[in-house]
This record gives structure tokens, sequence and C-alpha cells, in this order.
């Protein structure tokens, strides 16, 4: 059942540091949280609440205005500004500001169900919807749309456990410790799907986590737990899809395109929570890492916690980090300032240090040794891409597929001369995406 996927690297997985450290709670609360009013693909939400008002956890703080998912309040207190924050994204972007009144007050419209085993495909999707889920792993897609859009045309649903870039095992850990909530939440998308079987893909670096879910699963047999051979950038959709039924996303196409629809482990344990809890995604767990940090960790925090405290939890820095990311070392984006906080999909904050960091001072010219072009897993041509973005030449990068980059770094990990390819394709990507709104 296990097909191969074209290119791919192996990093250092760097994961020893916070692999068997169970999820950990906050030592101290957050006195404040800055939640984004975009957490997600498509338009931010627009804040319901104003400066002054007092909110519980779980209250709806900004509601969708078109493709989205409503945000909700992860503390209790008052919200004291709704303005313009810098993000770990990079771009300043419109957040409600809570001061935490450590009163841990939940809305009392966020109650366990007692109805599950009744619920309907159309009302799950509600839920979900309600619940303001969008994908853990990555891009942040409605969580809600994607079930949405692939009932009646989707016949395959797999689960994303691979977490295949190196240091973050927030996903591992929620596989040990949750497991229950990720089969059961599986089976609630598996019955709003109307689907009877799916798959769970998981690197065999997490042998424990397979291992683990597969007892889970029992007798019942309706879940497929796969451990993949590890190898980067094995967690992207279209790799995993490839390498559990063969299926090749054609370029511009999207999963349900070929039948498959996939899910991140953290999001059906989120929507675990809002089925039979009731409660919408306030928290989630998040890996503090990277070893310019004195004690990394796993830990479970509300949305909207300042990376800076999240440092603070991990007993602060032993040294200047070389780079803070948000997310991991091949796909992560670098922040500068620490008062950025954490979102939905923020599943990272790597903390490098100088020795981790390989430096930029060295960087050479392109040698053409086509190393590039092997790993690309979307058949791309980095090694030209390159060239015409450097010399600005933006309709040339969209000849060569640019668009289809997902920006893996794959490229740039194995690429001898230290060019910074990754860097280049995001700024060409922008600057095409300018020129089609021009038009
Ligand atoms: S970053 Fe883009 S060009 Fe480079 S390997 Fe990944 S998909 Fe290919
Ligand atoms: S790997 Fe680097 S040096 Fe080799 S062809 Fe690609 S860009 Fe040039």
């Amino acid at each position: 059942m296990k097909h191969k996927f074209y290119g791919g690297v192996h990093p250092a997985e760097n994961k020893h540091a916070t692999e068997h450290k169970p999820i950990a709670q906050l030592a101290k609360a957050p006195a404040q949280v800055v939640i984004p009013m975009s957490q997600h693909i498509g338009a931010p939400c627009k804040p319901v609440v104003a400066k002054g008002d007092q909110v519980l956890i779980g209250q709806m703080i900004g509601e969708t205005a078109g493709l989205g998912a409503p945000i909700h309040a992860s503390v209790s207190g008052k919200v004291v500004a709704v303005e313009p924050r810098p993000t770990a994204a990079g771009v300043p972007g419109m957040a409600v500001v809570i001061e935490n009144d450590f009163e841990n007050q939940v809305s009392p419209e966020c109650k366990p169900r007692d109805n599950v085993d009744s619920l309907t495909p159309q009302e799950i999707i509600d839920i979900v919807r309600d619940a303001g889920i969008t994908g853990m792993g990555g891009a942040g897609f409605p969580t809600h749309v994607k079930i949405s859009s692939a009932v009646g045309k989707a016949d395959t649903i797999i689960i994303n456990g691979a977490e295949c870039e190196p240091y973050i095992t927030a996903d591992h850990r929620l596989m040990l410790e949750q497991g229950e909530k990720v089969i059961t939440g599986l089976r609630f998308i598996m019955r709003a799907l109307e689907l009877d079987h799916a798959y769970i893909g998981i690197e065999d670096n997490k042998m424990d986590a397979v291992a683990h879910l597969k007892s889970l699963v029992g007798e019942k047999a309706d879940i497929s737990v796969e451990a993949l051979h590890t190898c980067y950038p094995q967690g992207a959709e279209k790799q995993l899809i490839q390498r559990i039924t063969g299926r090749e996303v054609p370029p511009a196409k999207l999963p349900a395109d070929v039948g498959c629809c996939v899910f991140n482990v953290g999001t059906v344990a989120a929507v675990y929570d809002a089925v039979v809890n009731g409660m919408p995604l306030t928290q989630r767990i998040i890996t503090v890492t990277g070893a310019a940090v004195k004690n990394p960790l796993n830990l479970v925090a509300p949305l909207g916690t300042s990376f800076e405290h999240l440092v603070e939890e991990a007993d602060g820095f032993i040294e200047q980090p070389s780079r803070v990311i948000s997310g991991g070392p091949m796909m992560g984006h670098a922040v500068y300032e620490l008062d950025v906080t954490m979102a939905k999909a923020t599943n990272c904050v790597l903390c490098l240090s100088k020795k981790e960091m390989p430096g930029t001072s060295n960087m050479q010219t392109c040698i053409r040794c086509a190393k590039c072009v092997n790993v690309c897993p979307m058949h791309l041509t980095p090694v030209y891409m390159n060239l015409y973005a450097k010399k600005a030449e933006w309709r040339e990068t969209e000849e060569l597929r640019i668009m289809d980059c997902m920006e893996c770094g794959c490229c740039q990990y194995i690429c001898p001369a230290r060019i910074p390819l990754v860097q280049q394709f995001r700024t060409a990507k922008f600057e095409l995406r300018q020129l089609a709104m021009k038009k």
C-alpha cells in the first residue's frame, strides 16, 4: 500500500530534546493575549468585541467575513485593545488584545454534548465550523470548508501524523498522550464524509505512536495506521497522499481532485474537543526548542500567548539566539521580535544557537550541480527559478511554475553554494501575486 514520492531530503531530526517530554501545562498563565484576526487561509475575521468588553474563554471575538473560521477568546478577562499588531508571519494584522483576569471562566455556551452518537454529518460540519477549527499543521485551511467540499468527492481520508519537520514534537506527544481524541475525532470526520475507512500516516521515527494508535483502533480495523519511512517533506499534503495511495495530485489541483482529504492529527483532536466537549479552538500544543533555550519542552498554551512568554516557560535563553523561527527550520518563518504571538497553526518556537544556525556569509555562486532539481518534490527547477528571480524576471519564474513551489526548503537544504533559494521564491511569488492583482 505504500508508494514513493519524488525527491526529498533527510535533514538531522533533532527531536531528542523534547520527544520524550510529556505535554506540560503553563507554569504561569500569560497576563495578556494578543489574538490575531487572521489565522487561516481566507479573509481575516471581523472583530465583534470592543475595548472595555469582558469576555469568557470560548466566546466568539471574531466572525468570519467570507472564507474563514471564527476566532474565540482563549482567556477570560477584559478587552484592552482592538488594533493592528505585529504577527509571526511578518505582516501586521488586526488583533484583539485581552487582559487575563486569571479566573479561567468558560463561556456557558461551551458545554459537553450528550447526543454525539446521533449527530448527522451536516451537524458535525456545523460544529466544526462554529468551533473555528482550521488546519493545525501548516496552511490553516478552514476545516469545515475542507470537509464540505470533499463530501461525495473524496473516497480516502488521510490523517497526517508524519511531523517530518526537524525539532518539532508537538504532534508526536499529542498522539501518545491524547490518542483517544485523535481516533474518536477522526471517526467524527469519517461520519461527516460518510466514509467507513481512513489512514493515519506516521513516520517510523515515532513507532511508539504507531503502536499506541494501532492499539486504540483495536479490532474495529476501520483505520489503518501506517508507519512511513522517514523522509522530508513527507508531511506535505501532496507527498503524503502519494506515499499512502500512490495517487499524484497534478499541479494546481487539490487533494479532493484525486479523491483524498487530508487532516493534521492536531486538527482531528480539535474536532473531538468541539464535538464532545463543545469547546472551540482556543489553545494548542506547541514545542519550544532549539539549543538557545535552557529547557526545551512541549506545552499547551492559549492562542495569543507571546513568544516571549513561551521562551520564559522554557526557562529563557542560555545564549542570544542566532535566529528565532515560528515553525520548523525547513518551512518556518524567522521572527525578529518576541512580542509576536502563537496562532492556531503555530506548532513550534525554534530558537537556534549560533552553532545550529548555518551562516550565509560564505554564500557562493551557483555551480549548476543540479542537486536542487534532484530533490525538489514538486518536479521544479529551482536553479533556473533562482536565476530569473535574481533578475526580477517574474514572468519567466511563473513559466517555470514557481507558484507550485510549496517552500519546503529541500533545494536550499541541499544547495552546496548555500544560496537562500526559498527567500528568492517567496519574493517572486509575492511579486507575481501583486502583478495578478493589478491586472
Ligand atoms: S522549496 Fe520549492 S523549489 Fe525548493 S524543493 Fe521545495 S518545492 Fe522545490
Ligand atoms: S543546488 Fe545550488 S549550486 Fe547546485 S544548481 Fe541548485 S542552486 Fe546551483
